[in-house]
């Protein structure tokens, strides 16, 4: 029997997607990724982008910092969570995205999904029911497809860059950051936006000083992101330069930079332990690829406004996978649940359900 709901992807969309389908009693499967080396490497591990930060200060339900005072203000005695109650167990603060993906994730299980920890390596879209196929080879035939597996950090592409990732070169700061090797040395972030800021300050606490590096001389990251990195004396901006080379070897990895003004043409080296890129990310879809409509930098095209089917009829997209202007954690799980609504009237118009 085909399943009549299959979920790719394990963010806030594919999480949200879940809880509404298997509310809605359409049994749901999540493939949730597999946990693989590639996969870390990429930053497209298990519970996407959020699992990678810190801190979430922005998603609705979770002041931060102050989350545990304002329930004790907000709520009444006996609608109050145990670890406000509990003084001794008190966080502190508000939620972190690991936290809140693994909220999600128990959120979908409570209500009866199924979830299996492997990728979605081919789909064939060409005929229903469709099939979908996973890494550990396992093909799974579905009545109707939810496909929310996000995006992850570009690199630049440097050969130099290549050469040292892992030992020194990264695009995540929550996961590599602490590391020894980082610790009271200098670091270089690439990027402008609010990626790049959020690195740049999570990586002050370890470094001894931090560059950002900027290709312009204007930041593109909200104000109070600016604000915040700007006014951190660890954080010394290098405006208007491009990384040309990272310079390391076998033995240390990455020992520093290579930067070119782009204004003066002129050559200057740094000395860093590492080098964090923040600039920007390219959607999870190259096992989609001839399946269906995608744009011109691979993101899912919605095909009706305020919807979120595909241009598969039957197949539906959530998430930064098929949003590259909002990706929020609050967007993505908002068109989690829209999907979810869609798959299920769908299935229902076509006699499935
Ligand atoms: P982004 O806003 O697209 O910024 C990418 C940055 O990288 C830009 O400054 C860009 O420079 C630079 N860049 C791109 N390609 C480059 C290259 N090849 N070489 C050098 N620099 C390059 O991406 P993002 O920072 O990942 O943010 C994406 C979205 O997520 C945004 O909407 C952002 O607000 C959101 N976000 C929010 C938070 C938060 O609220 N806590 C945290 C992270 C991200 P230019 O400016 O010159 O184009």
């Amino acid at each position: 029997m085909p399943e009549k709901v299959v979920i790719i992807g394990s963010g806030p969309a594919g999480w949200t997607a879940a809880i509404y389908a298997a509310r809605a009693n359409l049994q749901p499967v999540v493939f949730e990724g597999a946990i693989t080396e590639e996969n870390r490497i990429k930053g497209t591990l298990p519970l996407g982008q959020l699992a990678l930060t810190t801190e979430v200060e922005n998603f609705p339900g979770f002041p931060s910092a102050s989350l545990h005072n304002f329930l004790e203000t907000a709520l009444p005695e006996d609608r109050r969570p145990f670890w406000v109650l509990d003084k001794k167990s008190q966080p502190g603060h508000g939620i972190t995205g690991p936290e809140l993906m693994d909220l999600m994730r128990q959120q979908a299980l409570n209500f009866g999904t199924r979830i299996i920890t492997d990728d979605i390596t081919h789909v064939d879209f060409s005929k229903k029911p469709f099939r979908i196929t996973s890494l550990e080879g396992n093909t799974v035939e579905a009545m109707s497809v939810i496909i929310s597996t996000g995006a992850r950090a570009n690199y630049l592409g440097l050969p130099s860059e290549d050469n040292f990732k892992n030992r020194g070169v990264s695009a995540c700061a929550v996961c590599d950051g602490a590391l020894p090797r980082f610790r009271n040395k200098p670091i270089v972030v690439v990027g402008g936006g609010d990626s790049a800021l959020e690195e740049a300050s999570y990586l002050s606490k370890f470094a001894s000083v931090v560059y950002l590096v900027h290709r312009r001389d204007k930041l593109r990251a909200s104000k109070i992101m600016q604000d915040r990195a700007l006014g951190n004396p660890k954080i010394k901006p290098c405006w208007n330069s491009a990384v040309e080379e990272v310079l390391g070897n076998d033995k240390d990895g990455v020992t520093g930079v290579k930067l070119k003004n782009l204004i003066t043409g002129k050559f200057e080296e740094l000395a860093a332990s590492g080098m964090f890129l923040g600039i920007g990310h390219t959607p999870n879809t190259d096992f989609l690829k001839g399946q269906l409509e995608l744009d011109d930098k691979g993101y899912i095209v919605w095909q009706k406004p305020a919807r979120t089917n595909t241009s598969v009829d039957g197949v539906f997209a959530s998430g930064d996978v098929a949003d590259s202007y909002y990706r929020q954690a609050v967007t993505a799980a908002g068109s989690g649940c829209m999907s979810a609504l869609d798959a299920e009237r769908w299935l229902a118009e076509h006699g499935e359900v």
